[in-house]
C-alpha cells in the first residue's frame, strides 16, 4: 500500500454507557446470571431428556454425562441464588423471577437426577450439549480476559447489537451436526486423494510437526477462501456480514452468514482429511483454531510478544475489520500471519489499533435482514449488469 506511510491513524473512541453497564449492587448482574444459569439449566435437562435429538454424536464421547450432572446441579442452584438475591437488591426483579420459574421448570423436569443411558445416535440432531459448554467456557474465559486486560475499557459486556452476536452464537453451536454432515460430503468428493501410504508417513512425524503442517495447511485454505469472499464481488455480500459488527469483542466472531459458516468448515476439512494427521494432533488443532477464531475478536490489549510474528492476534485481526482506507482487505490469515505476509496483504502498524470498525456500506442490523443481504445483493448487482 503506497500511502501507508502518509496515513495519519487516530485512536478509538469509546464512550462508557451507563444505561448498559453492570455495575455491582444493583441487582443487574445477579438478574442477568439468574436468567442464563436458568436458561442453560433448563436446556440441559431437556437435553438429558432427549438425548437423541438434542445432543452431537462426536461430542458425547468427549465428556462424561453423569459428572456434568455434577455442574448442572450448581448452575440450578447458582440460579436460584442469583434470582434470590435480586429480590434483596430491590432491582431487576423480573429478571431474578424469570430465572427462578426456568430453573423450577429444569427441576420439575427431573433436574439433575435425569437417568443416564445409551444414547441411540441420530444422523442429524441440534447441538444443544455444545451450545451450553461452549457458552460456559468461551464467557468465563474470554470475559474474564476482556476485564483484566481490556483495549477499551469503557466497553460494556453488553454492547451494542450484543443480541444479534448472541442469536448467531446459538444458530452456530445448535448447528453442528448440520455443519458437519455438509462438511463431511464435501470432503466426500477428494476421496481420490487419500493416501493411505502418505496418511501413515505423516502419523509417524513428531506431534509438533504434524501440528505446524496441519496449520499451515489449513491457514492457506482459510487465506484463499477469506480472499475470494472479499475481492468477488458476487461473493462479498455473504462474507459482509460478519463485518458489519462495529464492536469487537468475544461474540462479534460469531457474526457470520450461515453459507459462510458452512463453507468455511467445509473447506477447512479438506487439507485435514488429505493430511490425515494423528487423532491427538487433529483435537489439538480443533481446539486451538476454536479458541483463537474467539481470541481474535476479543476485546483485549494482549499483544503475546514475539508470537505477533507468527500466530494472528487481536491487533492483526482487528486491522481486518478496520473501516480506514489502509485496512481494507487486509489480514485475511486466520492462524497465521505467513500467507499475509507472503502475498503482500499485510497491515499491522506497530502501535495503532483501527478507529473504526464496520462496512463502508451500512448492512441491515437484523438477523433475518443480514440473512437475505446477500440475495437481496446478487439481484441488484445483476440488475445493474442487465442495464
Ligand atoms: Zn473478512
Ligand atoms: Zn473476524
Amino acid at each position: 500500500m503506497s500511502n501507508k506511510e502518509e496515513y495519519t491513524y487516530k485512536e478509538r473512541l469509546v464512550e462508557l454507557d451507563t444505561e448498559r453497564q453492570f455495575r455491582i449492587g444493583e441487582g443487574k448482574i445477579s438478574g442477568y446470571l439468574s436468567v442464563l444459569l436458568g436458561a442453560l439449566s433448563l436446556l440441559a435437562v431437556l437435553a438429558y431428556l432427549y438425548p437423541s435429538v438434542l445432543t452431537t454424536t462426536e461430542l458425547r464421547q468427549a465428556y462424561d454425562a453423569e459428572k456434568l450432572q455434577e455442574v448442572l446441579k450448581y448452575g440450578m442452584y447458582f440460579s436460584l441464588f442469583f434470582g434470590s438475591m435480586t429480590h434483596f437488591l430491590k432491582k431487576y426483579r423480573r429478571y431474578g423471577c424469570t430465572g427462578i420459574l426456568l430453573t423450577l421448570i429444569a427441576f420439575a423436569l427431573g433436574g439433575y437426577k435425569v437417568p443416564v443411558g445409551p444414547v441411540d445416535a441420530q444422523t442429524l440432531s441440534l447441538g444443544v450439549d455444545w451450545l451450553i459448554l461452549a457458552l460456559l467456557g468461551s464467557a468465563a474465559i474470554f470475559v474474564t480476559l476482556e476485564k483484566l486486560l481490556p483495549k477499551y475499557k469503557n466497553q460494556v459486556i453488553l454492547r451494542p447489537e450484543w443480541e444479534t452476536d448472541f442469536l448467531y452464537f446459538c444458530f452456530n453451536h445448535l448447528a453442528i451436526s448440520a455443519i458437519l454432515i455438509y462438511a463431511n460430503y464435501h470432503t466426500s468428493h477428494f476421496d481420490w486423494a487419500v493416501s493411505a501410504s502418505f496418511q501413515s508417513s505423516f502419523q509417524s512425524l513428531p506431534f509438533l510437526a504434524q501440528f505446524m503442517i496441519v496449520l499451515v495447511a489449513a491457514d492457506f485454505v482459510l487465506y484463499w477462501e477469506h480472499r475470494l469472499f472479499h475481492e468477488v464481488k458476487w461473493f462479498w455480500p455473504v462474507h459482509a456480514v460478519h463485518h458489519s459488527v462495529e464492536n469487537l469483542d468475544w461474540l462479534a466472531g460469531s457474526r457470520g452468514h450461515f453459507i459462510q459458516v458452512f463453507s468455511e468448515r467445509a473447506m477447512v476439512l479438506v487439507p485435514l482429511y488429505l493430511l490425515g494427521p494423528s487423532e491427538s494432533v487433529l483435537n489439538v488443532y480443533v481446539v486451538f483454531a476454536a479458541l483463537q477464531a474467539v481470541l481474535i475478536h476479543c476485546n483485549t490489549r494482549l499483544s503475546f510478544g514475539p508470537l505477533k510474528y507468527i500466530f494472528v492476534t487481536p491487533q492483526f485481526h482487528h486491522w481486518h475489520h478496520g473501516s480506514e482506507k489502509p485496512a481494507i482487505d487486509t489480514n485475511y490469515g486466520a492462524h497465521l500471519v505467513l500467507f499475509d505476509w507472503l502475498f503482500g496483504t499485510m497491515h499491522m502498524p506497530k502501535q495503532h489499533w483501527p478507529a473504526e470498525y464496520g462496512t463502508t456500506k451500512p448492512l441491515p442490523k437484523s438477523i433475518i435482514g443480514q440473512t437475505i443481504y446477500p440475495l437481496k445483493a446478487v439481484l441488484k448487482m445483476l440488475k445493474t449488469n442487465r442495464a
